[in-house]
């Protein structure tokens, strides 16, 4: 069973005579624990593909289904997944633990399932020592590493990635991603990850979801991609 499927999937913004359609039928199965990049040029259809997976969107025809159940119906919160942001702000006035174990209290989760959660997210994130800290108490990369501790404690199925580099100069940029490399090899959860540039595409992917102007033109290993004959 596929991790994600979609389906016919298509998006129009407005309605009527005015309605302007920018996705135009994909269809596509990520299998379990892949790593999928979606990349394409501003404007393609990437970011609005994304948020109708997260349920920020919603689905104008076909069908998006994670782990096998339709979810064009359900809330962000009635799915399996966890978003990460280009602006990931944490909560300034929070400690790097009450930072993580946010989601989760709203989710009324009891207290020593949240402690261990985070504490597990923090040993593979290597935030153990900072947990009582600040976010301004922190570096650059170690901020960007507690915003992914908020998405990983929840242990969702899916992980959705939205242009999460762009912001980050250079140096911070190559950090999180290779963080964002050992996260995958580690708890290889199935994850979605949207970007424009080329090269972050090739050396993250697994496979990359090609899209132009709403179409979906080519789904395959960045070989298959680049040295298609
Ligand atoms: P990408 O993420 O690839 O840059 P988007 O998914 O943001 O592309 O946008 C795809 C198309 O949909 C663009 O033409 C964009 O202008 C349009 N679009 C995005 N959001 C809206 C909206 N809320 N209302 C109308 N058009 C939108
Ligand atoms: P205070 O109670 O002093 O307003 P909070 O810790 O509740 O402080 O929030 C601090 C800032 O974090 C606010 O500016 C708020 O907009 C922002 N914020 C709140 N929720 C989120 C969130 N889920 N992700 C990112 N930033 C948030």
């Amino acid at each position: 069973m596929a991790a994600i499927s979609l389906r016919k999937v298509v998006k129009r913004y407005g309605r009527g005579a005015q309605a302007l359609q920018v996705i135009h039928g994909v269809d596509a199965e990520v299998g379990d624990g892949e790593f999928v990049v979606i990349v394409g040029p501003s404007g393609c259809g990437k970011s609005t593909l994304l948020r109708m997976v997260a349920g920020l969107e919603e689905i104008s025809g076909g069908e998006i289904a994670i782990g096998g159940r339709v979810v064009n119906d359900l809330e962000p919160a009635d799915r399996d997944i966890a978003m990460v942001f280009q602006n990931y702000a944490l909560y300034p006035h929070m400690s790097v633990f009450d930072n993580m174990a946010y989601g989760l209290k709203i989710r009324k989760m009891p207290p020593a399932q949240i402690r261990e959660r985070v504490d597990k997210a923090a040993a593979i994130l290597e935030l153990g020592h900072l947990l009582q800290r600040t976010p301004r108490q922190l570096s650059g990369g170690q901020r960007q590493r507690v915003a992914m501790g908020r998405a990983i404690v929840r242990e969702p199925q899916v992980f959705l990635f939205d242009e999460p580099l762009s912001n980050l100069d250079a140096k911070l940029r190559a950090q999180t991603r290779l963080e964002i490399q050992k996260l995958h090899r580690e708890l290889g959860i199935t994850s979605l990850f949207v970007t424009h540039d080329q090269v972050e595409a090739m050396t993250l992917a697994q496979r990359m979801l090609v899209m132009n102007a709403g179409h979906m033109e080519q789904f395959g290993t960045p070989e298959e991609v680049y040295h298609r004959p």
